[in-house]
């Protein structure tokens, strides 16, 4: 293998390189990334970066050392746009073309929006570009700040803001935020956490609509039964923007916007970091029912244009449930999507990611995916730490030719919100019993906890709050396979 393309300059990306290296490629590598910066960490951008605690240059995943061992040629600021596997080519937005024996696609996920969602004072969090510009404005003084999405992009949004102190409102569209993560009794502890932070968080209650300056206008149709299919989105003429309406996602996340609109409408959710829950969605991507601004004929959604960005500015959020919140900052964190539009076209297959077997080869052996864009045995992680672990795996298999190891890891998260730390390792199901092994979960001035969720008689998943220690330990347990956990009680 001459030459090794990677297309994605970002975490699991950077992971590639030194993998490939540190397994003894030495041939050409491309980098390409159509961000301008250097690989850099996005975990903090929705922490310390938000709040001003970490600076830029704290964000950086390489220094100048090892980029010069990586002996890569970094194609920065430029996107690819298609891949031929005929001529084993990756062609670039600007007209070149990268021939490439082997090819790791790592091109990450992309925040979901809402249609036209272009009002000033709108906002997503998942680029660096991103949060300099919520940065910005939250050092403009006292803001009314919504966060649409109880996710965990949206509650450490939420928390960075009110830690700013900023007056701050959460909306959920399920009747606990995380409930898909983290089961009815944990995703409680998590709602409360909001109200201890001092931010308002509604539940159960989708979103109707953006307002703006100028002429508004909202609509969200009179949906009838069943699934919501439709989005409304009207905008007038000064490009205030409106709103939506969701399809139900088949894995049963909900969150988000559009809510209940309609006998048994659920608006899907997909949730930065989560595993397994992205599954329909509204938004303008269109996988699902729902793709841009107006739903099928008859599902009573009206159909509008977005105005221009800049051409208005928020006002407030309109509630499905008949109120306005008023805001003068919106962050929607609804979820994201994978960077998967460019392979269009390739003969890869697609769906909700990159299709790939356990060890992250997809249908041609010659090309792996990783991270958030890889679906890896039928399950799609937005996790730093899947991101981390699957390179080493997908180069053992890219270079070997075919599938020789596969990736066994237990998924992993942590969330930083509110002074606390959450802790997730495991595998949790519908149905699993949990058990709080240490601290207490209900005390009022928190303290931290350590909860077993379990399955016939074996542990499947451990949730950790400010208990670092005993967390990793019971995470390496699951690791090694141990189904019946021990309670710290019992450690030595
Ligand atoms: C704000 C935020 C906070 C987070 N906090 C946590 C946390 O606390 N804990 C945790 O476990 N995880 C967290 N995560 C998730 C974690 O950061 C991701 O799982 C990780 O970044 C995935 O890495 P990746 O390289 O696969 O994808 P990405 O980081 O998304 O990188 C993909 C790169 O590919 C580029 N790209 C896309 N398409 C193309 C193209 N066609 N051509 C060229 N380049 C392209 C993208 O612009 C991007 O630079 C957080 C994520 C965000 C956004």
């Amino acid at each position: 293998m001459r030459t090794v393309t990677i297309v994605g300059a970002s975490l699991s990306g950077l992971y590639a390189a030194r993998e490939l290296r540190a397994q003894g490629f030495e041939g050409r590598l491309v980098i390409v990334g159509d961000e301008a910066h250097r690989p850099y960490d996005r975990p903090p951008l929705s922490k310390d970066f938000l709040t001003g605690r970490t600076d830029e240059t704290q964000l950086a995943l390489t220094d100048p050392e090892e980029t010069a061992d990586l002996q890569a040629e970094w194609l920065l600021g430029i996107r690819a746009r298609g891949l031929d596997p005929r001529t084993r080519t990756v062609l670039l937005d600007d007209g070149r073309a990268v021939p490439t024996d082997g090819l790791v696609i790592a091109t990450g996920a992309s925040a979901r929006r809402l249609p036209g969602d272009h009002l000033t004072g709108i906002h997503t969090l998942r680029t660096l570009d991103d949060a300099r510009a919520l940065r910005e404005e939250l050092t403009r003084g006292p803001r009314r700040v919504v966060v649409i999405g109880a996710g965990f992009i949206g509650a450490e949004t939420a928390s960075s803001c009110a830690a700013l102190g900023h007056r701050v409102t959460v909306i959920e569209a399920a009747p606990l935020p995380l409930l898909p993560q983290l089961g009815p009794e944990m995703a409680a502890v998590c709602a409360e956490l909001h109200r201890r932070g001092g931010v308002e968080l509604i539940t159960g209650t989708g979103v109707a609509a953006l307002r703006g300056t100028g002429a508004v206008m909202a609509v969200t149709g009179a949906l009838g039964e069943g699934a919501v299919t439709g989005v409304a989105g009207a905008c007038g003429a000064a490009g205030a923007m409106t709103g939506v309406a969701g399809a139900c996602g088949a894995a049963g996340a909900v969150t988000g916007v559009a809510g209940a609109l309609g006998a048994g409408a659920v608006t899907g959710v997909a949730e930065p970091y989560g595993e397994g829950v992205v599954t329909g969605v509204a938004g303008s991507h269109g996988w699902g029912a729902v793709t841009g601004a107006a739903g099928p004929p008859g599902s009573s959604a009206v159909a509008g244009s977005a105005g221009p960005r800049g051409s208005g500015t928020v006002t407030g959020v309109a509630l499905t449930d008949g109120r306005t919140l008023p805001a003068d900052i919106v962050i929607i964190g609804i979820g994201a999507t994978p960077n998967t539009g460019w392979l269009t076209g390739s003969t890869l297959a697609l769906h909700d990611g990159v299709l790939c077997d356990d060890g992250c080869v997809t249908s041609l052996p010659q090309v792996v995916a990783v991270g958030d864009v890889a679906r890896v045995g039928g399950s799609r992680a937005e996790h730093w730490t899947s991101a981390t672990e699957q390179p080493r795996v997908a180069v053992a298999n890219l270079l070997a030719g075919r599938t020789v190891e596969t990736v066994c890891s237990v998924p992993y998260f942590w969330s930083d919100q509110y002074g606390a730390r959450i802790q997730f390792a495991g595998r949790r199901q519908d149905g699993d019993t949990v058990r709080i092994v240490e601290g207490d979960a209900t005390a009022p001035d928190g303290g931290g906890f350590l909860a077993l969720y379990e399955r016939e008689g074996c542990t499947t998943a451990v949730l950790a709050v400010d208990r670092p220690r005993p967390f990793l330990r019971v995470r390496r347990e699951l690791a090694r396979g141990v189904g019946n956990v021990r309670a710290p009680s019992q450690s030595s």
